[in-house]
């Protein structure tokens, strides 16, 4: 068993994400796709517009033939037809003539403009198709013609490798020809509890049991980030019950996440499993809450390996090491660029907080707009800071750091806050 030494945050994070590469493309529909990451450029199969057509409902008409018309010196124009979306023009717009022409209609040949009907003598709207229209402006070339090309060419790049496709992203590639779309693979995350107190939710309780909480909140913390849980349930403190499951997390997962048994106690079973199965680093890391970390990595039959994480058992801690450590992980092999954080904001801090000195303390607090100060916010203690208290981490909006070095945080001092904010991606 190695010694545990202390690292930063920094260093045990640095350390993880060496091992950690964005997961291999899929093809999917683009009905699947939201929130994936484009593995690759995407060029448009289609031109759009992919002709000239109108952006009114109105007459298409020769610009040279309408130049001199305003209200009281209307010219008319015979009508010839009329061209609705979805339909090609029939006929050709001479001299002296005009088409009837609805939104989204190919621009008809001869025909270099169009007013709009609310500029003209016809009804609006589905009447019959007037012999004659009266227009009452003139209209330069290209009025009211969305030209072909004029928002993408085929062949031009629509999004640059690394997108995450949102909805509008959805738009544009539908729009531009593509029904399916090279996207990152989802990281599958495997989850098991351990512990001989636990009990999965929902079911009776016995004297000495508790909720299996860990497991539903890191379920929703991988589902938040985009990625796909395998819920393995609770093994009981022993080698044994862990390994299995622990094989049986391995073939199903690229990460495999552990709650409880990583400290010193004698039930503490989950390091010697990681060492028997893949690699073991045990970490004590700097911070608070959350000190020990087990991190490791174990081969996997289709000679992949799958990332291990033993994080510590008490709910905030477990809570809080996914965030610092987990996350980032999930994020980068779902190819999000950057350096994988939350966003954060500067606050002021409201009360005092004491912590040990040599950790970096992550401290829930609620956050308040501070009206003195234009984009700054006061940050409160969010409730008691035991890391079995959920009721505060519930109700923070965020988690304030407070550097390691000095003991104890006096109140008014300017802290940083990771936001919380429910991300689903
Ligand atoms: P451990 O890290 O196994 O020593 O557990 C530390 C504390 O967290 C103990 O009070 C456990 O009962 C509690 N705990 C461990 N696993 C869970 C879990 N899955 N859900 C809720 N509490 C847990
Ligand atoms: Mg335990």
């Amino acid at each position: 068993m190695p010694r545990p030494h202390l690292l930063s945050l920094e260093e045990a994070r640095a350390r993880i994400l060496e091992d950690v590469l964005p997961l291999r493309p899929e093809s999917l529909p683009l009905s699947e796709a939201l929130g994936r990451v484009l593995t690759e450029d995407v060029a448009a199969l289609l031109t759009l517009p992919p002709w000239d057509n109108s952006a009114m409902d109105g007459f298409a008409v020769r610009s040279e033939a309408v130049a001199a018309a305003t209200p009281e010196t209307a010219v008319t124009l015979r009508v010839v037809g009329e061209v609705a979306a979805g339909h090609e023009p029939a006929g050709y717009v001479e001299p002296g003539t005009a088409m009837r022409i609805l939104t989204g209609g190919m621009l008809p040949p001869g025909a270099d403009a169009v007013v709009k009907v609310e500029d003209t003598d016809a009804p609006p709207g589905l009447a019959a198709l007037p012999q004659t229209v009266a227009i009452h402006v003139a209209a330069p070339i290209g009025k009211n013609i969305r030209r072909t090309g004029s928002d993408v060419r085929q062949g031009d790049q629509l999004l640059p490798a690394g997108t995450r496709v949102g909805p509008a992203a959805i738009a544009l590639l539908a729009a531009a020809g593509h029904a399916h779309v090279n996207v990152h693979r989802r990281p599958r995350v495997a989850i098991i509890a351990t512990g001989d107190e636990l009990t999965p939710i929902g079911e009776p309780l016995g004297s000495a049991s508790i909720p299996d909480s860990n497991s539903e909140s890191l379920a929703a913390q991988v589902t938040a980030v985009g990625a796909e849980p395998v819920r393995l349930g609770i093994a009981i403190d022993d080698a044994g019950a862990v390994r299995e499951r622990l094989l049986e997390g391995i073939l199903a997962a690229d990460v495999l996440v552990v709650s409880g048994g990583v400290s010193v106690g004698a039930h503490d079973v989950v390091k010697d499993v990681f060492e028997e199965i893949g690699t073991l680093d045990l970490w004590r890391v700097a911070i608070q809450p959350g000190k020990p970390l087990a991190y490791g990595r174990a081969p996997r039959p289709d000679g992949g390996h799958c990332l291990l994480f033993g994080l510590p058992g008490n709910p905030v801690s477990t809570f809080v090491t996914f965030e610092l450590f987990v996350r980032p992980v999930l994020r980068r092999m779902r190819g999000e660029a950057g350096d994988q954080g939350r966003p954060s904001v500067r606050a002021t801090l409201a009360q005092a907080v004491s912590k040990s000195a040599a950790r970096r303390a992550f401290v829930r607090v609620t956050l308040e707009p501070d009206l003195e100060r234009e984009g700054r916010y006061l940050a409160h203690l969010a409730g008691g800071q035991g890391s079995y208290q959920l009721t505060a981490l519930a109700a923070a909006d965020g988690l304030a750091i407070i550097p390691e070095g000095a003991a104890d945080a006096p109140a008014g001092i300017e802290v940083e806050v990771i936001r919380l904010d429910v991300e689903l991606t």
